[in-house]
């Protein structure tokens, strides 16, 4: 519809849309899907786009072209934006959750399955290969199901037992690994490269169908801040595109800035955003946030750039914040959110309490994603 390209980040090179590739070939970096936006302005309005169902197909304009017959279905998006009652009241702030727990398989990896399938399925893939920490595998198991695909899933041996035994519910092969999940993610890439099997993963088109969290936000509500986690940082990128573009096409006047949270045993770009160093490796990350426990995060540089660009903020947490948050949404909110679905609230506590920060976050409009649901670890 109105991609014009594919091109990557690092160092421009540029990709034909209509070509299967997954990482820039001559260096390597990730590969953002181009649009024409002055095309898609002319398109969108919020009267029209309101008049849709609200779900991540509200935004369809802004997602790469899709055959309608290879669109699947399931319900991804349109999650609940709550206001927080019980927490933050002291600094004054105006705490929403966007519950990206309410998709159909449990976690916002939903919105990125849908639209990276349908894109398989455009190219005429039978067969996927992916790797995952848990969230990601499930929700593909669950889309290939529907699209009956075969799906083949590496994991790290860390995966908790209730994920793996909803990738195998729905049929799935799953292929453990010894070690973590860039060994996994290894894993996956070879298969792809050996056998050609279709790859799934944080890769172009991932990232476009979560930029829909974004959209769904700034439909609703004038963010000034979106506290996001990040594992492969392709998320918080996601989101972060999504609300420059409804910029763009002239829907919204103000873009929130982005703030970023990684446990600090796996501050891989978070680390790099508050010392201004490119992004760290970190090998087999040992946190309670298994779902972020990422060493090399694929859409690292690109949320590093994203926190960048939006002037936004960053802090680590500890295992113990994170578990304290966890029990806060669950006692005072009544959210039961899996640990890192907690890990932005966890941030945006330490935040608040922190001098250079406190002053700069009161009264402001802040949202927190609930990445993942309890019910999963
Ligand atoms: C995948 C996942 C994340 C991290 O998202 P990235 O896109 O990898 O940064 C956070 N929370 C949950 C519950 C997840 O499943």
């Amino acid at each position: 519809m109105h991609v014009k390209y594919l091109q990557c980040v690092r160092c421009g090179n540029k990709v034909s849309k209509d070509k299967i590739q997954f990482r820039c070939e001559k260096c390597g970096g990730g590969l953002d899907v181009i649009y024409d936006y002055d095309e898609i302005k002319d398109k969108v309005s919020w009267k029209e786009l309101r008049k849709r169902p609200f779900n991540h197909y509200r935004y369809r304009e802004f997602f790469p072209t899709l055959n309608d017959k290879n669109l699947i279905k399931l319900g991804a998006g349109g999650t609940p934006l709550i206001f927080s009652e019980n927490l933050l009241k002291d600094s004054k702030i105006k705490l929403y959750f966007k519950l990206e727990s309410s998709n159909p398989t449990g976690s916002f990896k939903d919105r990125g399955t849908s639209i990276e399938l349908s894109k398989a399925l455009d190219f005429n893939s039978k067969e996927i290969v992916v790797a995952s920490t848990g969230n990601m595998g499930a929700s593909i198991a669950a889309y290939c199901a529907k699209a009956q695909i075969k799906a083949n899933i590496f994991i790290p041996e860390k995966t908790p037992g209730i994920k793996r035994k909803q990738m195998k519910s729905h049929g799935a092969k799953i292929i453990q690994v010894h070690g973590d999940y860039v060994l996994a993610a290894q894993k996956a890439m070879e298969m792809f490269n050996k056998k050609g099997i279709y790859l799934l993963g944080d890769y172009p088109y991932r990232g476009e169908g979560e930029k829909s969290v974004g959209h769904e936000i700034m439909d609703e509500l004038n963010a000034d801040y979106i506290v996001v986690p990040i594992g492969n940082g392709t998320l918080l990128k996601g989101i972060w595109k999504g609300v420059k573009e409804l910029k763009l096409t002239g829907l919204i006047e103000k873009t929130p800035k982005m703030i970023g949270v990684q446990s600090e045993n796996c501050d891989t770009v978070i680390g790099s955003f508050l010392n201004n160093s490119a992004p760290s490796y970190v090998n087999d990350p040992v946190t309670v946030a298994a779902a972020i426990a990422c060493g090399s995060p694929l859409d690292g540089q690109e949320a590093l750039e994203s926190l960048q660009e939006s002037n936004g903020l960053g802090i680590t947490v500890s295992d113990r914040e994170i578990l304290e948050a966890k029990r806060l949404l669950a006692q005072q909110e009544g959210i039961y959110a899996e640990e890192s679905g907690a890990v932005s609230l966890a941030g945006l506590i330490k935040l608040s309490k922190k001098k250079q920060t406190r002053e700069q976050l009161r009264e402001k409009t802040i949202v927190c994603i609930i990445t993942g649901h309890g019910l999963k670890t």
